[in-house]
């Protein structure tokens, strides 16, 4: 198992991972970028991203590959296929991590593994998700997309309440889908949910499950049952948007560094410092987060900028704690 020293390590090769790189080989840092997988994150799964600032539409690949050249231009060593396993801060300052095959001994590490969308696991979400055929876990980013269409939402919570709401602004119609009688969410949103579904483009069906996403190249309908009678109906549809929860990819973390009641990484909301000196966090696995391209971009600069006070003087760290 080899030993390999760096001035900064980045867990996560996704659009947070890849700017804190970015901008801490700019410094002349030296920068190891560790990904599972290979470079590029959950935008590798988007064909078409409308709402970066600055670039009008993209693919995620392209994206992700231009980011991969921008990064490793200015010298940062990207690694595919290097899981991080574990995590130790030690005595000396430096930061232990471990992947199967080699240690890194770190000043500073940025834990950028990201989230995944929980899934529904019923048949069709998986191909029509793949293809871009009509599957999204993210309103925010794919609504207009389905400018006039019919759409299934599925999910119960304030993400579920408030991205169908969204949705509502452009679909024809939108049929909000939640296995209870009544909703997980905030009162509030519920009100307010309740009130625009007499404007007739939201319409809620309690007490039922989607079972299965049909169509053929593209989502043409849902399949939903009633849990209480068990009946099944066949709703038309172009697109179904499911909104049951994220799990952060932080159970390699647990503890090692502060965690939320649902794994997100817990930090100051200034310099997104964690739990342990000289660890910093950024993007969609850190608690209150957007979830967002840009935001997650937003918090690998923002952990750059701040590690230089970390690397200049340590006492920093605590600072305003
Ligand atoms: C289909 C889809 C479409 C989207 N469309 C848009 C859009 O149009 N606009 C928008 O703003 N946002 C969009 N998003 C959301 C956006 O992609 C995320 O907010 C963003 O990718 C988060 O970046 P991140 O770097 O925090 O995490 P991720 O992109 O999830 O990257 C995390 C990286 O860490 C790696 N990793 C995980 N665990 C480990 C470990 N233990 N060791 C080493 N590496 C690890 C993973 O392999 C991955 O490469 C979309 C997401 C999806 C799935």
């Amino acid at each position: 198992m080899a030993e390999i020293k760096a001035d900064v390590v980045v867990v996560g090769a996704g659009p947070a991972g890849m700017t804190a790189g970015l901008y801490a080989a700019r410094e002349r840092h030296k920068t190891i970028i560790l990904d599972k997988y290979m470079p590029g994150g959950q935008i590798n799964l988007t064909s078409r991203i409308e709402n970066y600032p600055g670039i009008k539409q993209i693919s995620g690949a392209d994206l992700a590959m231009t980011l991969y050249e921008q990064v490793t231009s200015f010298g940062a060593e990207v690694k595919n296929g290097a899981e991080v396993l574990d995590l130790k801060h030690r005595d000396d300052g430096l930061v232990e991590v471990h992947t199967d095959d080699d240690v890194y001994l770190a000043r500073v590490v940025v834990l950028c593994p990201g989230s995944d969308y929980r899934k529904l696991g019923v048949p069709g979400e998986d191909e029509f998700r793949a293809s871009g055929g009509g599957v999204s876990y993210c309103g925010t980013c794919d609504a207009p997309f389905f400018r006039d269409k019919v759409v299934v939402a599925v999910g119960g919570g304030n993400v579920a309440v408030e991205e169908a709401m969204h949705l509502a602004k452009f679909c024809k119609k939108v049929t909000l889908v939640h296995r209870r009688d009544e909703f997980r969410a905030e009162k509030v949103l519920v009100e307010e949910l309740l009130e625009e579904t007499k404007k007739g483009v939201i319409e809620v069906r309690y007490d039922s499950i989607v079972t299965s996403i049909n169509g053929n190249e593209r989502v043409t309908g849902a399949t939903l049952e009633n849990v209480k009678t068990k009946a099944q109906e066949e709703l038309p549809c172009d697109g179904v948007f499911i909104f049951v929860g994220m799990d952060p990819n932080t159970a390699f973390l647990k503890g090692l560094v502060d965690l939320d009641e649902n794994g997100f990484v817990k930090c100051d909301p200034v310099y997104l410092r964690t739990s342990v000196p000289g660890v910093f966090v950024a993007g969609d696995c850190r608690a209150n987060v957007a979830m967002q391209l840009a935001t997650a971009m937003g918090d690998g600069v923002t952990c750059a900028v701040f590690m230089k006070e970390y690397l200049r003087n340590p006492d920093w760290w605590n600072k305003g704690r």
